[in-house]
């Protein structure tokens, strides 16, 4: 078993879902789940819908008429026989989100954001789907929601591997493989809670379904398609002269993608790091090249990689009474980023002073900064980045210094991190 995950740029019209059905022509032989996000930008558009109808705006309606215009279009460009049951079937899927986003709210915004924005990732595939059988690559249409079950932490949710495995494992044996159909095709991104309340994983986090699926059926590889030729060691809309990474450590993975490397989702790794499953990132554009390949082993990156946030804040507590941060006060500190749900990226402590690097996510840090500043003199600088080198060299803490003030460096064997703001 394969799996292959094709976001959203790979499907955003009907050249590219065609290109999808060319890519998978080329795999004859293998039985293949196939994880699909939405197409192009309609996870964005979605969730300006859930906006306009959480808090009953009048644009409500024409953001819905131009998503629907959207998919039709790419609908009439890939089946000319206007009969053809993919017609009725996105229409339906179309009056679901009408009555999703009609009246007024029932739920929280979350979970009101989920049942809306996660039709998005239902419409993809059902086209997908429609399309592969129309050009003889006969596969089965799977519901993530019935399949990925989570918690009900909306917009965040949280999987359970043991009844998710059961479902996946159970699913597959339904499907003819091996036999006539050896593709299942299957929403990135989405998942259900027991009570059948639709679920997302989080922006981006059709990668995570892929593996996800590569985990519950023991598959042998996940394929992600990209419109990059793999992975590189710098971000392409950042800097030229970016190389391409042939061969990366899953814990190199993991670093590159958790301080900011988008061009995987961090959660992707875990599940395929604990059953030893390779993760091979290619180009949809050149489906023969080589990519990057990302596995166990002791491989050490050819070329420092380095990897930017943006929009980040450097918070430095003092305790009010003079006192040192001593373990007490950390523990407390911890708490309360915790409970705020800020992640820290990077920190540094000394007697009476404690320095974080965060995400400037303003509605989070507001309610944080004013408990801390109940114990602690609070200063923080904003408009910063945090630049990551991993097996960095003098030359690369020079290039990506340039014009730049350091505020805060650390450096361990393998990694250097930044935190700088820009001085042009
Ligand atoms: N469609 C979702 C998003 O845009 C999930 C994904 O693309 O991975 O965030
Ligand atoms: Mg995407």
């Amino acid at each position: 078993m394969k799996v292959f995950k094709f976001g959203g740029a790979s499907v955003k019209d009907a050249p590219a879902v065609k290109n999808v059905g060319k890519i998978l022509q080329g795999f004859p032989d293998d039985k293949i789940i196939v994880v699909i996000s939405a197409m192009g930008k309609t996870t964005n558009a979605l969730e300006r819908l859930t906006e306009a109808f959480f808090y009953q705006k009048p644009e409500r309606k024409s953001i819905l008429e131009e998503i629907k215009a959207y998919h039709f279009s790419i609908v009439k460009d890939l089946f000319s026989d206007e009969n053809h049951s993919i017609y009725d079937s996105i229409e339906n899927t179309f009056v679901e989100l009408e009555w999703a986003t009609e009246g007024f709210p029932e739920h929280d915004f979350d979970h009101e954001y989920d049942q809306i924005v996660s039709l998005g990732e239902i419409l993809s595939t059902q086209i997908v789907s429609a399309y592969l059988n129309q050009i003889g690559l006969k596969n089965s249409w799977l519901d993530a929601r019935g399949l990925i079950q989570t918690d009900d932490s909306y917009r965040q949710a949280k999987i359970d591997f043991v009844q998710t495995e059961k479902n996946v494992q159970d699913a597959m044996r339904l499907i003819q493989f091996p036999g006539q159909i050896s593709i299942a095709v299957v929403q990135g991104f989405i998942g259900g809670t027991s009570e059948n309340f639709t679920t997302t994983l989080g922006r981006e986090g059709s990668d995570y379904t892929a593996a996800v699926m590569a985990y519950c059926t023991n598959a042998d590889s996940v394929t992600i398609w990209k419109d990059v030729p793999g992975v590189l060691n710098a971000d392409p809309k950042w800097f030229n002269n970016t190389v391409k990474i042939q061969q990366l450590s899953y814990q190199d993975a993991i670093e590159l993608t958790y301080y900011g490397a988008t061009v995987i989702h961090p959660k992707t790794i875990k599940p395929l790091q604990n059953k030893n499953i390779p993760l091979l990132v290619k180009s949809f554009v050149e489906p023969d090249a080589e990519g990057t390949i990302i596995s166990d082993g002791n491989i050490k990156l050819p070329t420092p990689s380095f990897i930017f946030k943006v929009n980040q804040l450097l918070i430095s507590l003092q305790p009010k009474d003079f006192s040192f941060i001593a373990e007490e006060n950390l523990g407390n500190i911890f708490l309360l980023f915790h409970k705020h749900n800020v992640s820290i990226h990077m920190m540094q402590l000394s007697a009476i002073n404690f320095s974080v690097c965060v995400d400037n996510n303003e509605s989070k840090i507001s309610g944080l900064i004013s408990e801390l500043q109940n114990e602690y003199k609070v200063l923080y600088n904003d408009r910063l980045e945090l630049c990551t080198i991993r097996y960095y060299d003098q030359n690369t803490i020079d290039r990506v210094t340039e014009n730049k003030l350091v505020l805060l460096e650390q450096k361990s064997r393998y990694t250097v991190q930044l935190v700088m703001r820009n001085t042009k």
